[in-house]
């Protein structure tokens, strides 16, 4: 057993507030019998910190800084491996998002460890974490265990735990810590600065998500995907082949090697339905497939498949949205 100690969670926090995921992690935490702290870094986020006793945080430890203002993977995964190296916890909670699995990796790297990924189950056994994650497609479980002689990392998926619920009481003491090396923040994601800026909503917690393929055709061509989330308040996601063509950003990818969403709607304009696809968004509550080829996989798994051209059906579908929503076209 090693001398490591307490579980951290790293929390998320968007627009001035904490994400679910922050909430889930939390809940998890304070199963495994070891004492919490949830760590908070950015800029002005110090004010997140009160409360996070009730929700069973025995301490809150912020980075408070405004070189953290804007997201830098180099420089806040040095950052995040140099803290933790410091503190030495036994385990650390990241959510399996853009911004957890970006950070764990490097943080990662800078530890000379490894990160158990997309757990969708947790236990502590005498130091050991064992992680449990889908595979095959999430039509089989394999659990992995940590290496307790370091801080053990892992990545959560969203919507994996219940969230903690507040009444737990506790003082959540606000501990601040040191910031030194933030001033490198500099290599910045531009995606998720202008994602930040326009206040768009979170892929992975949004109710509805309208998302597009290579169908599509181009990056200027994807404004009727934008066009068509506007209209129902989704947020856009993409296959990898739009990702790796550049029409999108990296953090919009969804499937096994981007975001795992689990929306109340899900629509997919111009996606075959490859099983990498399928299983970062087979959770979702009702699915809209809408591709010129019927035999598309994703049409045989969608609830409702419109065989048809993206570019006549979608502008039909802005059509009776608007108008059901009384806006003038
Ligand atoms: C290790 C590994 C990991 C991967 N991880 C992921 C992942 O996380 N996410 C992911 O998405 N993929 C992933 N992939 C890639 C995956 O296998 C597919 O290649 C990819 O999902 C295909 O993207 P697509 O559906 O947009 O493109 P295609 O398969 O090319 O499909 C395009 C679809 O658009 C339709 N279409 C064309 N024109 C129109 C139109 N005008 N109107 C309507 N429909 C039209 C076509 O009929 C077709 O069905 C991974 C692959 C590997 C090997």
């Amino acid at each position: 057993m090693s001398n490591l100690n307490g579980i951290w969670v790293v929390g998320e926090h968007h627009n001035g507030a904490l994400e679910p995921i922050t909430y889930e992690l939390l809940g998890k935490a304070r199963e495994l019998g070891q004492p919490v702290s949830v760590l908070l870094v950015g800029n002005g986020v110090k004010a997140l910190a009160a409360g996070l006793g009730d929700y069973g945080a025995d301490k809150v430890l912020v980075a408070d800084h405004p070189d953290f203002a804007a997201y830098g993977t180099d420089a806040y995964g040095s950052w995040y491996g140099k803290t933790i190296e410091q503190h030495q916890p036994a385990v650390v909670l990241f959510g399996a998002t853009s911004q957890g699995r970006d950070i764990s990796s490097l943080a990662s790297a800078y530890l000379h460890t490894g990160v158990l990924n997309d757990a969708n189950a947790l236990r502590l056994e005498g130091g050991v974490v064992k992680a449990t994650r889908p595979i095959f497609g999430g039509n089989a479980l394999t659990t992995l265990a940590g290496d307790a002689a370091k801080p053990q990392l892992v990545t959560v998926l969203p919507k994996a735990f219940e969230k903690a619920t507040a009444g737990a009481g506790k003082a959540g003491e606000v501990v601040e810590l040191a910031v030194d090396g933030a001033a490198a923040a500099k290599s910045l994601i531009k995606g998720f600065l202008a994602e930040v800026a326009s206040g768009k909503i979170n892929l992975s917690e949004a109710e509805i998500v309208v998302a597009g393929g290579r169908g599509v055709g181009s990056s200027e061509k994807f404004g009727i995907i934008e066009d068509l989330a506007k209209a129902l308040g989704a947020a856009v996601g993409a296959s990898r082949a739009v990702t790796d063509a550049g029409w999108r950003p990296a953090n919009e990818q969804i499937g096994q090697t981007g975001v795992t969403i689990k929306p109340k709607l899900y629509i997919a304009a111009g996606i075959s339905g490859a099983v990498q696809h399928w299983v970062g968004m087979k959770e979702s509550g009702y699915i809209i497939a809408i591709n010129t080829d019927a035999d598309a996989p994703i049409m045989k798994a969608a609830d409702l498949a419109i065989v048809g051209d993206l570019f006549k059906v979608i502008p039909e579908m802005i059509k009776e949205i608007n108008a059901a929503k009384g806006v003038a076209v």
